[in-house]
Order: structure tokens, then C-alpha cells, then sequence
């Protein structure tokens, strides 16, 4: 069985087609939970395009399907052997009509992309989530959820996993065992707009306080930025204030560690609600091994259940996950 999975992203769509194995085909694949049993993934193929945003809806369609072509003829099958391909989107996904509800990217708000999209690939099926739903549900069946079932024994269905971008945005995605949880309106997991600071920072959701102003990679430049006002000719980007921390500048110090004790906050609250066996972190900010160290230590001081912290995985599918939690979609 082929799969095809992209995560369209501002400047590049990038997509990704694997097989589903039942036996290994050596290095390279990826081994995956599923239902009761184990399958393996084995990348076949992966090809990138602009995507072009400024000219349009449909000229991105175009571009996907043309994509989608090449990648194909690229892994040696045609587009009818795909058995579907599956789409992480930037913004919120109605579970019912699958049309994107709202999101940073407006072009995609309220079009029929399954239905566009399959008509220009000649019927094939295509499925759509929101982005950190399918990093979420990656990272759960082929990632840290198969981390975690081996250092506890623990089996993927009794799994409580929160899978959390920190990135531009702050996001998240949902799962208990195989099974992405979408909400009401596909807005579960919208933690980036839970309040964490009460009057705090005014958010663009028309809310203050929201975590996203806090833990996301714009909050830790703006929070530098602000208190170093006139001093620096230019604002310095997330990585490099965790790297003026490593390299002990006081300010950088301060805010990697103001950012850890919120982000710790922020989790045991989640674990609160949820009582999580664990987080997986995605986006930016995660690939810092900073945020890890003594992380759930901190998040045991918070939660209700005296000394537990879910297990704080970093991402272990690399930026890959996205594409192929979207494929997954499709299983
Ligand atoms: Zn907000």
C-alpha cells in the first residue's frame, strides 16, 4: 500500500509518499504502531515546490497536483497506486465538511481542497487535518509514541499523548491510542489561546495572556527585543538567544529560563486536565535542548498527582513529521 503526505507550509510544499510494509525493508523505514500490531513505513520518494501563495488558490492547487505527479513518476508508481493523500493544514479543519475554518493562511479558508484536489488527480482520495494534529499523530504511531512503548511497555491503545508545536504559533494535537481527537468544531487542541498570564500580552484571537504570546519563537525575540529597546541594531532570532544563553549573556539567560518555567506551567496545566502518560514537542523552539533540561522536575512541582510529570519527549521524526502524519490520514 502507498501513501502520500505533505504539510503545506508558507514559502514550500513539500510532499512525501511511503509504502506500508508488514515486514522491515531495512534501514530507512520507520517502524510504526498499528491497531494491535506493527507495520513499517519505507520512504519511497520526496519532492519540494514554491507554493506560490501570492498567485492564488488555484495556481496552488496546480502546483500540488503537478507535485504530486512528479513525486510519483519520481518513485516509480502511478498516481491511481496511492491509496490517498493526506494534507496538514495551517488553521483549524471543520471535522465534517474538512474545509479549513480559519488560520494564518487565508487562501485556504472555506475552499474545498479534497474535493479540488482530487478532481485534478483524476479521482484520488484526499484527506485534510490541521498540521499539529498530524505531527501529533506521527510522532504517536512512528515516533515518541514507540519511544515510550518501549521504555514503559506500555501499548499504543491505552496511550494519553499530547503532541505540542512551539514554533511560530503554539499548538497541539490530541490522541488517545490511534485516534486524533478533533472536538466539536475541529478546534481541540487550541492550547496556543489558553490563558497563561492573567492581563497579560494582548493576542492577535482579541484575548491577553494567551500562551502563545508567551512559549512560541516570535514571544522569546519580542520579550529580547523590548527590554533591549534601542541597544541592538537588529532583532536576534529565537535559536540565537538560546545560543547567547549557552554562551552565559545574562538577558538570554533570564528569558530561555522565564521561558522554561512557563512552558512547565503551561504543561502541568495540560496534565491537569488530562493526566498525560506524555508530551511530544514539534516546531522551532523544540529542537533547543535547553527547554528539556530539568523540565519535568519543574512540571512535577506543578501538577495535582504529587511528583508525576508525563514524559517530555523532543520530536523524533524531525521535520518530517508533519508529512507523514498526513499520510497516515490515509491508512
Ligand atoms: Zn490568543
Amino acid at each position: 500500500m502507498y501513501i502520500g503526505g505533505t504539510d503545506i507550509g508558507g514559502t514550500k510544499i513539500e510532499f512525501s509518499i511511503f509504502q506500508v510494509l508488514e515486514q522491515t525493508a531495512g534501514s530507512g523505514c520507520m517502524e510504526m504502531s498499528l491497531g494491535n500490531s506493527t507495520r513499517y513505513l519505507r520512504p519511497v520518494a520526496v519532492k519540494r515546490c514554491p507554493t506560490e501563495r501570492a498567485l492564488g488558490y488555484e495556481k496552488v492547487m496546480e502546483n500540488f497536483a503537478a507535485l504530486v505527479r512528479n513525486t510519483c513518476e519520481e518513485g516509480g508508481i502511478a498516481v491511481s497506486d496511492l491509496k490517498g493523500i493526506g494534507i496538514g493544514l495551517p488553521g483549524t479543519v471543520c471535522p465534517i465538511r474538512k474545509t479549513m475554518i480559519n488560520g494564518n493562511t487565508q487562501i485556504f479558508v472555506g475552499r474545498d481542497i479534497t474535493g479540488d484536489l482530487s478532481h485534478l488527480l483524476g479521482g484520488t482520495r484526499v484527506e485534510v487535518d490541521n498540521d499539529a494534529n498530524c505531527f501529533a499523530l506521527a510522532e504517536v504511531l512512528a515516533g515518541a509514541g514507540v519511544q515510550y512503548r518501549r521504555d514503559t511497555g506500555r501499548p499504543l491503545n491505552k496511550q494519553l499523548a499530547l503532541g505540542v508545536i512551539l514554533g511560530t504559533g503554539v499548538g497541539a494535537g490530541l490522541c488517545i491510542g490511534s485516534t486524533v481527537i478533533t472536538g466539536r468544531n475541529g478546534a481541540a487542541g487550541e492550547v496556543g489561546h489558553t490563558e497563561l498570564v492573567t492581563g497579560g500580552h494582548a493576542c492577535y484571537c482579541g484575548k491577553n495572556g494567551c500562551t502563545e504570546m508567551y512559549l512560541s519563537g516570535p514571544a522569546i525575540e519580542g520579550a529580547y527585543a523590548s527590554r533591549m529597546y534601542s541597544q541592538i541594531a537588529e532583532r536576534p532570532a529565537a535559536h540565537q538567544i538560546f545560543e547567547m544563553a549557552a554562551a552565559k549573556e545574562p538577558l538570554a539567560i533570564a528569558l530561555v529560563k522565564q521561558h522554561q518555567r512557563q512552558l512547565a506551567k503551561f504543561f502541568a496545566n495540560l496534565s491537569n486536565l488530562l493526566d498525560l502518560d506524555y508530551i511530544v514537542c514539534g516546531g522551532g523552539l523544540s529542537k533547543q535542548p535547553a527547554i528539556y533540561e530539568g523540565l519535568e522536575a519543574l512540571i512535577a512541582r506543578d501538577t495535582y498527582t504529587p511528583g508525576y510529570s508525563p514524559k517530555i519527549y523532543k520530536h523524533q521524526l524531525g521535520d518530517s513529521a508533519g508529512g507523514i502524519g498526513a499520510a497516515l490520514l490515509c491508512v
